[in-house]
C-alpha cells in the first residue's frame, strides 16, 4: 500500500519527510546591489498554474480514495476475523460445559443395559473385540444399536450349561446362568414329571417364551404318560384352539405373560389350574412349573 501510494505522490513531485536525498536542492541566487534579478527560465502563466493545481488536486483525491478503499477492505477483514473468534470463544465455552457435567462410566452404562455384576460385566468385555468397540466408543450410553445388540444378543450361561449356537455366550455363575439357574436340571426335571404322575394330572399346557425354550423343556420332561402341549410366542392360534388347550388341560403354565397375545392370555389365566413363570432360567421355569402342577 505504502509504496503505490508512495508512487502517486512522488508523480505529483511530493517526496516523504526525514528522505534527505529526495529534498530538492536549493537554488542560491546571488544579488548584487543595483542589479536586478535573474530570472532563469520562463515564469509559467497564471492559466498554466491553474491547470498544474487542478492535477495535482485530482491525483490526489484518487491517492485518498485508494487508501480509503485499502482502509475499508481492511477493517472488513478485522471485522470478520472477531466474528470468528466469538464463535470459537462460544464453542469452546459450549465444549467446555459439557466437560464439566457428571462423568458417567462404563460400568454405569454397562449396568443400565442389564450386566449388573462385575462378573457379568468383565465377561462381556472378554468376549472376542468387545472390549475395543465398548472403550472406543465415544458416547457409549447414546449408542442404541450396540444397546440392543447386548441386551437381546448375549446368553449368560454357567460353566455347566451350554448356550445356544449363533449367540454371544458369557460365562457367569450358576444362580445367574440362563440355561439352569443354579438348580440341578435332573432334579427339578424328575420332580416336574413325579408332580404330574403323581396328583394324575397329565395333560400339561405350556404356553410362552421361545420355541428353543420349550425343546429344551420337552427332551428333558417328555415321558410318554404325559400329554404336554407347547405353545410357544410366535405360534397363531385362534381363540377356539386356545379355549379348547384350557378346557381340557389339568394345568396351564404361563411362560412370560408378556410374551403372549393379551386376548390369549386371558383365557389361559381362566384355567381352573394356572400359574404364572416370569423371566426365570429354565431350571428355575422346571421347579416353579412342578409346584403349579402340584398345587391343590
Ligand atoms: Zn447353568
Amino acid at each position: 500500500m505504502a509504496s503505490e501510494f508512495d508512487s502517486l505522490m512522488a508523480g505529483m513531485g511530493i517526496k516523504r519527510m526525514g528522505n534527505e536525498k529526495s529534498k530538492p536542492a536549493t537554488k542560491v541566487v546571488r544579488r548584487r546591489a543595483g542589479q536586478a534579478s535573474v530570472i532563469v527560465g520562463d515564469a509559467p502563466s497564471s492559466k498554466q498554474k491553474t491547470e498544474g493545481a487542478e492535477a495535482r488536486l485530482a491525483k490526489l483525491e484518487a491517492g485518498l480514495d485508494l487508501v480509503k478503499g485499502e482502509r475499508a477492505e481492511a477493517e472488513a477483514k478485522v471485522s470478520s476475523l472477531k466474528s470468528k473468534v466469538k464463535k470459537l470463544k462460544a464453542s469452546l465455552a459450549e465444549a467446555e460445559a459439557a466437560n464439566s457435567g457428571p462423568q458417567v462410566t462404563v460400568a454405569a452404562v454397562l449396568a443400565e443395559w442389564g450386566f449388573e455384576s462385575a462378573e457379568e460385566r468383565s465377561a462381556l468385555l472378554m468376549l472376542d473385540g468387545m472390549l475395543e468397540r465398548i472403550i472406543s466408543n465415544p458416547d457409549l450410553g447414546a449408542d442404541e444399536a450396540l444397546r440392543s445388540e447386548l441386551v437381546e444378543g448375549v446368553v449368560r450361561v454357567c460353566r455347566d450349561c451350554s448356550g445356544p449356537k449363533g449367540k454371544l455366550v458369557i460365562t457367569v455363575s450358576p444362580p445367574a446362568c440362563s440355561t439352569c439357574g443354579g438348580h440341578d436340571i435332573n432334579r427339578e426335571a424328575r420332580r416336574f414329571v413325579d408332580a404330574a404322575l403323581i396328583n394324575g394330572r397329565l395333560r400339561i399346557v405350556i404356553v410362552g417364551r421361545d420355541t428353543h425354550h420349550h425343546r429344551w423343556v420337552r427332551e428333558r420332561v417328555g415321558d410318554k404318560r404325559l400329554v404336554l402341549t407347547h405353545v410357544s410366542a410366535g405360534v397363531r392360534r385362534d381363540v377356539a384352539a386356545v379355549q379348547a388347550d384350557v378346557d381340557h388341560a389339568d394345568a396351564v403354565i404361563i411362560w412370560d405373560p408378556e410374551t403372549i397375545d393379551p386376548a390369549h392370555l386371558a383365557i389361559y389365566q381362566s384355567a381352573s389350574r394356572v400359574g404364572e413363570v416370569s423371566s426365570s432360567s429354565m431350571g428355575g421355569f422346571l421347579a416353579a412349573a412342578a409346584a403349579i402342577i402340584a398345587t391343590d
